[in-house]
């Protein structure tokens, strides 16, 4: 007899098979603490077993974020995640391939020679934004109080589409910032750069131009942006600058349109955002924001931390995190290259071109975006009153076959239109895209069929995941 018949619950945690345990034929403990610890393979199996009604990740098609890396991508992370990315002394490789990676994405965007870029990671771009946010504050401030103006007298105000994500809405909120949006329409699925200066005063601390809008994956033309700011700036001295959201597209315009003028080669670009857990390819959480030149970011936002015996300026609003992002981002910039990217993008904007074919030759769809910028293909019916069903029903039969594919509103003045978008990744192939072609028509043919639907016709506007 190998164990004593008192001791019954270390014979549990020893031998006993998972589904033959007394713990899994129990509740577990949810807004409490147990009494007891039980064993570590119970706890994986019961835990792993909670989230398995979330659905497969890869057929997740309403995120940008990456759903899947490479094993020895994987193996590194979770070989890295103890490592601090805040403590640069303790941790100074690691801190290296943080100031590598900036090097590269600066050179992405071709950040100008002579110039002395900064930029950090940060938790994901809306980190990143608010760091953004704040730098423009404080530089306008600066500014507006050297020309003579009461700083006090006014809120500062922001400028943006009405297709901003909701982090500049936080910003805005946090930072105690008017924000002036300038509306949208159907002319302009963008910023509208006719108008945008109506929007702007003295008490601007800057535009935001938005390198894809998360609702529709379409760009502002920030080309455009740049050359009234341009006019705006020769005629006065309170001058305005530009920060370009770059979330999705900055990490993939790059490689798939190099030729397309959005980044630091636009002279009044101050700052640039992106989310490496979007087509930068890494798991979430990182983003990364870069500052053409030192003068753009105040002094005052800048702390210094110990660094090799010196110091090393850092910005960031959070301290601890851990480090394996960082390591992923670099594992790729190192894996892939330059072609790399170049062929995984190319591969999904193909992917994406092909499914929004597929999807307007039923006839039943007008394309908001066919992929061409971003690899977003978003839709809405034609003609509402052609079918019995709303995009609200077509999300649930396709949830059937796990696929997730949101409907939402778009926003602000563009809310009657509800639309479907479907964001291609990278490791959504063109074989998966074609069994999501054949589950997408036999939905609608369900559809067309069936004799019960959930969603009224009328004004039912349901909001899905739609802000990442
Ligand atoms: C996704 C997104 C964000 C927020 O990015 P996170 O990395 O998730 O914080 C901000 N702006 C735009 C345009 C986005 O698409």
């Amino acid at each position: 007899m190998l164990f004593s018949k008192t001791n019954e619950t270390n014979r549990e945690s020893n031998s006993t098979p998972i589904f033959g345990s007394i713990e899994s034929n129990s509740e577990i403990p949810k807004c409490k603490l147990g009494m007891d610890s039980i064993a570590p393979n119970l706890a994986y199996r019961m835990i792993k077993d909670e989230l398995m009604d979330e659905g497969n990740a890869r057929l997740n098609l309403a995120t940008f974020c990456q759903t899947y890396m490479e094993d020895e991508a994987v193996k590194l992370m979770s070989e890295t995640l103890e490592k601090n990315a805040i403590d640069k002394s303790e941790y100074p490789q690691t801190t290296e391939m943080e100031n590598r990676c900036v090097n590269i994405i600066a050179d992405l965007w071709n950040a100008p020679k002579e110039g002395k870029f900064l930029g950090t990671s940060t938790v994901g771009s809306s980190e990143a934004c608010m760091l953004g946010g704040m730098a423009m504050k404080f530089r306008w401030r600066n500014r507006a109080k050297k020309l003579g103006l009461d700083v006090n007298n006014r809120k500062p105000n922001l400028v943006i589409s009405s297709g901003f994500q909701v982090c500049w809405e936080k910003f805005c909120v946090y930072w105690d910032i008017e924000m002036r949006t300038v509306p949208m329409d159907n002319e302009h699925m963008s910023i509208d750069v006719d108008k945008v200066l109506d929007y702007v005063d003295e008490y601007t601390i800057g535009i935001v131009g938005i390198l894809g809008i998360t609702y529709t994956g379409k760009f502002d033309d920030i080309k455009a942006l740049n050359d009234v700011v341009e006019k705006y700036n020769s005629t006065t001295e309170h001058k305005v600058y530009i920060h370009v959201d770059a979330a999705s597209g900055g990490m993939f315009t790059p490689f798939i349109n190099p030729e397309l003028e959005w980044d630091f080669r636009l002279k009044n670009v101050v700052s640039i955002n992106t989310s490496g857990h979007k087509y930068g390819l890494v798991y979430p959480g990182i983003g990364w924001i870069l500052w053409r030149d030192e003068e753009c970011l105040p002094k005052e936002l800048i702390f210094e931390v110990s660094y090799l015996g010196g110091n090393m300026p850092t910005m960031a609003i959070n301290f601890s995190r851990s480090a394996s992002q960082v390591i992923g981002q670099y594992y790729n910039f190192l894996r892939f290259g330059l072609d790399g990217y170049r062929k995984i993008h190319a591969k999904t904007k193909d992917v994406a071109m092909y499914l929004s074919d597929e999807i307007e030759k039923l006839g039943l769809f007008e394309i908001y975006n066919n992929g061409e910028n971003l690899p977003i293909v978003c839709y809405k019916l034609k003609d509402e009153d052609s079918v019995q069903w709303t995009l609200y029903d077509l999300a649930d039969r396709l949830l059937m076959k796990g696929w997730q594919v949101p409907a939402y509103p778009l926003p602000e003045d563009l809310q009657n239109t509800i639309i479907q978008r479907v964001v291609c990744r990278a490791d959504l192939s063109h074989d998966m895209v074609e069994l999501f072609i054949r589950d997408f028509k036999t939905a609608i043919n369900d559809l067309n069929n069936a004799r019960i639907l959930t969603h009224k016709k009328d004004n039912e506007k349901k909001v899905y995941g739609f802000t990442h």
